[in-house]
């Protein structure tokens, strides 16, 4: 009864194997909490499957196939082994292995926040820009280390995690001093051109919180 249970939601939700994408043909285990799937040999659990009152909403990938998939994914599998992940990610799940750890990131809140997009100004000029940045930037903390006509760049403190340092100091002072030559700078280059739609800002950045204070930068700018 509870065996033909977990088949049926099986089926249900993934009439296709997730992983192989054969026709759905799955044993279940007699703990009636592991599926197999016979073509491809991977194995599934869910919680869900114990409760015959229960719907199934999360599957695990009890252990990886042995057959029918590209060797280079079972290394990512393997890590996503025995972690319980909704059914819409495993129904969209992605074959290919730089896919699928882009998908995995973003399903765990990894995925980074997205690099500034440039603007286009119209009524302000090249050098108004450039005072806006200059200030901009210099009102957060950071400091104009290089400029040309149209480039100009800036650069934050270290990195650096204080409370590390001080007890870096406090403990181990080679360290400490290691740490803070090594840790990185936050730095944003601003690019200013002239086209001939208007004047066009460009940020770059080498930390996410650069590249917070960038893209705040860029939304200041007047429309016009
Ligand atoms: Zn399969």
């Amino acid at each position: 009864m509870s065996e033909e249970h977990t088949r049926q939601l099986m089926v249900k939700y993934f009439p296709k194997c997730p992983i192989c994408k054969s026709e759905a043909n799955y044993s279940v285990s007699p703990s009636n909490v592991v599926v197999q799937c016979n073509s491809c040999k991977a194995k599934f659990s869910s919680e869900d499957f114990k409760d015959p009152r229960k719907d199934l909403i999360h599957l695990s990938l009890f252990s990886p196939p042995s057959t029918l998939i590209n060797e280079s994914l079972i290394s990512t599998l393997k890590l996503m082994q025995n972690e319980p992940y909704h059914f819409h990610f495993w129904q969209n799940m992605k074959l290919n292995k730089t896919e699928l750890e882009q998908q995995l990131a973003e399903y765990r809140g990894e995925s980074q926040p997205l690099p500034p997009l440039p603007r286009t100004l119209f009524g302000l000029s090249k050098e108004s820009v450039a005072q806006r940045a200059v200030q901009y930037m210099t009102a957060r903390g950071y400091r104009l280390i290089s400029r040309t006509e149209s480039v100009l760049v800036f650069e934050d403190g270290k990195d650096l995690n204080v409370v590390i340092l001080i007890l870096g100091i406090l403990f181990l002072l080679l360290g400490a001093i290691i740490y803070y030559l090594v840790s990185t700078k936050h730095t944003i280059t601003v690019t200013i051109s002239q086209t001939d739609k208007g004047t066009e800002v460009q940020c770059t950045t080498n930390t996410t919180g650069a590249m917070q204070i960038a893209n705040d930068f860029l939304q200041s700018l007047p429309k016009t």
